[in-house]
């Protein structure tokens, strides 16, 4: 059962193993199909781990914390940390190509965006742990001897990683970074839809002298499937998720059996504001880019857009040339810059929403069916979509699409498009486009979400609080926000 070979992660034919104890395993469940979503056709076959190959990650995992790493200091475990990041760097092709191959997304989106992160994310917590501090009181006692007290950060134990598929290596390397330079050993499932990342990263742990046991990978589903074996198991000391709201919900009923922790980054139905005092070519810049960036794809996405009376047509008109500008085909191609969506069933919900709109009556602006792409014909391409003249009550405004698409709704000021924005059971981010800065802050700091962008939108500072409020998540996961969950606060009092 136990291999050594290459995950081959991305190549033609090949096999994606599970990764336990640093070796790579097939796995007691079935031989699943892995498809590159740019043609249809099945690239990879993924061994889905089974309810003991689960059970052996774990172990792997605790034992884990009681061998070297468990004993290794900070200063040994940072250096080990760069040597992954320099490692992603090294086999920069091969993740290039794996991430590809999984998710279709053009190499000018993961060449600049999600390889080169996943890197970062070990560097940037490896900073952040080495000058973490804590608290410290000089208390006094009855007798006048006086006490200090002072806090101790220490790992929290055995960390469950649930992936999803949008950014496969940047947000599983969001978690396990932090997870790992904190002391903590990971047992990471990756989305049944991208596997091969988390799988080759394995080699790379390897190569950089990350004890065996420290990271895991168990491939498989939710329910009844890895994820839930993994989410239930009672060795799990946290778990921290990034998916669907839904998901989120089953995870948290499995993390209470035992009180563990959990993290939830969740779904969100995002809103742009645009007032008419807006650059309007940077906000149609920005805004397009937060509709269609990674078809959509992304949960800091704006789906919602809220433009003022003044600048509306003008507005749509320039995004809808924007949305059209859009180039589909070879994703290895780097003039592309749309790629298909991630899989067969997540386009067939896509395209559910673009017929709903049409029959709801929404004028199009745009899209609202599937393009010819030569040569991919059989790939899961959508239209980059823009819609007008729905109700906030239709299922177009207010739930997640996960697609290239948006509405867009007429405002006349500033009180009556809070309220739009805030009208929604999500809040995970917004970006306000407006010249005037007295009107950005005040607007910023009352839309009821983790992070709220003014003339710019995903401009990510590592150090910074990310998360969701309401049914976005709990938790806020980045710099040292991220120890207070991969982390237990430890108070020790001396008496002097
Ligand atoms: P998903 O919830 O369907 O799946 C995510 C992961 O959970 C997968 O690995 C899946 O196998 C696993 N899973 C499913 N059911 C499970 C169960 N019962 N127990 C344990 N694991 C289970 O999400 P997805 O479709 O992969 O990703 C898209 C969603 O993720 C969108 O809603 C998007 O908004 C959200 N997202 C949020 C953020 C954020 O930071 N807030 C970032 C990216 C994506």
């Amino acid at each position: 059962m136990t291999s050594n070979k290459s995950t081959g992660a991305g190549a033609a034919g090949t096999e994606i193993l599970n990764f336990i104890g640093g070796e790579y395993r097939k796995g007691g469940g079935r031989l699943f199909e892995n498809y590159y979503p740019a043609t249809g056709q099945v690239h990879a076959h993924v061994h889905e781990a089974s309810r003991e190959d689960v059970d052996l990650a774990v172990g792997a995992a605790k034992q884990a914390l009681k061998g070297p790493w468990g004993r290794m200091s900070v200063a040994e475990r940072l250096t080990i940390l760069r040597k992954v990041a320099d490692g992603i760097q090294a086999r920069f092709d091969e993740f290039l190509r794996a991430e590809i191959m999984d998710t279709g997304k053009p190499r000018s989106i993961a060449s600049h965006i999600d390889i080169p992160r996943g890197g970062a994310n070990f560097n940037v917590f490896a900073d952040q742990i080495a000058s973490l501090s804590t608290e410290a009181f000089q208390s006094a006692t009855p007798d006048g001897a006086g006490a200090i007290n002072y806090a101790i950060r220490v790992p929290r134990g055995v960390i469950a990683v649930i992936c999803p598929w949008n950014l496969p290596l940047l947000l599983m390397t969001w978690k396990v970074a932090p997870a790992m330079a904190a002391g903590n050993t990971v047992v990471v499932k990756p989305s049944e839809e991208t596997p091969a990342t988390a799988a080759l990263l394995g080699e790379v742990m390897n190569a950089a002298g990350v004890p065996a046991g420290v990271y895991n990978v168990v491939h498989g589903f939710g329910a009844d499937s890895a994820g839930e074996f993994l989410t239930s198991h009672p060795d799990v000391d946290g778990i921290t998720f990034t998916g669907e709201t839904s998901t989120g919900e089953a995870i948290m009923r499995a993390a209470s059996n035992g009180v563990r922790p959990v993290s939830l980054e969740l779904g969100g139905k995002n809103a742009g504001i645009i007032f008419n005092d807006a650059d309007l070519a940077k906000a149609i810049e920005g805004t397009g880019r937060s509709c269609f960036a990674n078809t959509g794809q992304v949960c800091l996405a704006t789906e919602r857009l809220y433009v003022q009376r003044g600048i509306f047509e003008e507005f749509c008109a320039k995004l809808t040339a924007q949305a059209k500008s859009y180039r589909f085909g070879d994703p290895f191609n780097p003039e592309v810059t749309m790629g298909p969506l991630v899989s067969d069933i997540h386009r067939q919900k896509v395209l559910g929403f673009y017929e709903k709109a049409k029959a709801e009556g929404a004028t199009i602006l745009c899209g609202g069916g599937t393009p010819d792409v030569a040569g991919f014909e059989n790939g899961y391409f959508v239209e980059p979509t823009l819609w007008t003249g729905l109700p906030q009550t239709s299922e177009i405004v207010t739930n997640e699409i996960f697609g290239p698409c948006a509405h867009i709704s007429v405002f006349d000021d500033e009180e009556e498009v809070v309220g739009l924005a805030n009208n929604s059971p999500y809040g995970l981010a917004t970006a306000v486009w407006t010249e005037n800065l007295s009107r950005a802050h005040r607007v910023a700091s009352q839309i009821d979400v983790g992070i709220a962008w003014v003339n710019s939108w995903f401009l990510r500072d590592l150090r910074t609080p990310f998360g969701g409020s309401k049914k976005s998540g709990i938790g806020r996961e980045g710099g040292n926000h991220s120890f207070e969950f991969y982390t237990e606060l430890r108070n020790i009092c001396i008496k002097l």
